[in-house]
């Protein structure tokens, strides 16, 4: 064995060797229940990671995302980052991690809070979306100091919030105040559970938005007085199903999007809303007779780096003119909601190739390149940030997220350790991998 070699193997092993921290940093983490909405605890787990890297040396800056929505003094939205220097100038590596978890819901047999460990898995809301991945990215970092403490540039680790909300009091803040640019960061990995032999690119887009149809309210024993917006939307629905969703179908993709269905162009039917209020279930009473003067739908539509904005709304335009073209009293307003463009990082880039490497070295298998069928924090790193050199890499099966039970297993967190410890000593040091 070579120098070099020795150091890996040790490395390998220190990994090896902190499966009890690993497993006890999870848990401590999922017992920090940071349901957002609303947002709780927050301040809590940003202060347990800061304790937790300042004593590896990290420096640590608390960031409140104040004015963003849902930022409110009884719901902060607070972040953390630590940044560590090497004694060498050189690249810097971010380690970015949501903090925020979504709602438990119904059908579970573990403590949604309690991180128990049964059978190699710990179980918990948030335990593989995704503090089973901040875990991981702290364990192989600091496995990594304590192997190669004279590496050259920086490694930053940062707990964000509102990452299931959109990302506004989180990494969309920081990349605003200067946190995610070309200067300071090189290099993101986000250890979202994409399993740990894929590579995560980018994802599609998407664009929200409200159409609402109008009509004209009247009695509803002589609906001919009035004119009734939800027969208007019915029959845009018609015309999206006659021409659109056919149309989106066609539409396919060269991105490695998964799953499968998720290759091509899609459209989701949000809501639907016409006519009077919906009543609270404790109401018995009876509506009044009259004719919806209003009639409103939201829709989700999710797009393809092949297509473009203006098309992807032109489209739905081009609906609502052909229904208004056949309709006489047909009357329509449409609202922008939302948009993200899609993204997808070169496969050349070279925190790609590196993590692609480590993959191979680790699991001595070729890694599988693939892009999200929804968008992630990725997307404020792109635009506002202007970091094009950033992947999701992280332990964990994606269809977990969100479900009742979910669970990360150990053995893949510490094989994703390796495969991110093994891609900073390439990134920072003169090992190659
Ligand atoms: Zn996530």
């Amino acid at each position: 064995m070579n120098r070099q070699d020795t150091k890996t193997a040790e490395f390998l092993a220190r990994i090896d060797a902190a499966s009890d921290d690993l497993i006890a940093l999870t848990q401590d983490l999922i017992q920090i229940p940071t349901l957002n909405p609303p947002g709780e605890n927050y301040l809590q787990i940003c202060e347990y990671l800061a304790r937790r890297l300042a004593g590896r040396g990290f420096a640590i800056e608390m960031v409140r995302a104040y004015g963003t929505p849902g930022d409110s003094d009884k719901y902060p939205r607070w972040n953390v980052v630590a940044r560590r220097e090497g004694p060498r100038a050189g690249d810097c590596v971010h380690f970015n991690s949501h903090i925020d978890v979504v709602d438990v819901g119904q059908g579970w047999t573990y403590d949604p809070f309690g991180g128990e460990l049964a059978d190699g898995k710990i179980y918990g809301r948030g335990a593989c979306d995704m503090k089973g991945g901040l875990a991981t990215s702290i364990i192989a970092v600091e496995a990594f100091i304590d192997s190669w403490p004279d590496y050259s540039g920086a490694i930053e680790i940062s707990g964000t919030a509102d990452e299931e909300t959109g990302g506004f009091g989180g990494v969309a803040y920081l990349a605003e105040k200067g946190f995610f640019t070309p200067e300071r960061v090189q290099h993101v990995i986000i250890p979202e559970p994409l399993n740990k032999d894929r590579v995560c690119l980018g994802h599609r887009g998407v664009w929200w938005a409200e159409i609402e149809t109008h009509g004209h309210i009247a009695h509803g024993s002589m609906p001919f007085l009035g004119d009734c917006a939800v027969r208007h939307m019915g029959a845009v629905m018609e015309e999206m199903e006659a021409s659109l969703f056919p149309a989106l179908a066609l539409k396919r993709t060269d991105m490695p999007i998964v799953p499968e269905g998720a290759k091509q162009s899609t459209l989701n039917i949000n809501s639907i809303h016409g006519g009077q209020k919906e009543q609270d279930d404790d109401f018995d009473g009876l509506p009044s007779p009259v004719v919806p003067d209003s009639c409103k739908m939201i829709i989700d539509r999710r797009f393809l780096l092949e297509e473009n904005i203006d098309d992807v709304r032109q489209e739905m335009l081009d609906v609502l003119d052909k229904v208004q073209s056949e309709r006489e009293k047909f009357r329509y307003d449409i609202r922008d909601m939302h948009e993200v463009l899609p993204t997808m990082t070169d496969k050349k880039a070279p925190v790609v190739a590196t993590v692609s490497r480590a993959i191979e070295q680790v699991l001595e298998k070729s890694p599988e390149y693939v892009v999200s069928p929804g968008t992630y924090d990725q997307k404020h790193i792109d635009r506002i940030g202007r970091m094009k050199n950033c992947i999701a890499y992280g332990p964990g099966i994606l269809d977990l997220a969100h479900q009742p039970d979910e669970y990360i297993a150990v053995q893949d967190m510490i094989d994703s350790a390796k495969v991110m410890g093994l891609a900073l000593a390439e990134l920072l040091t003169d090992q190659g991998a």
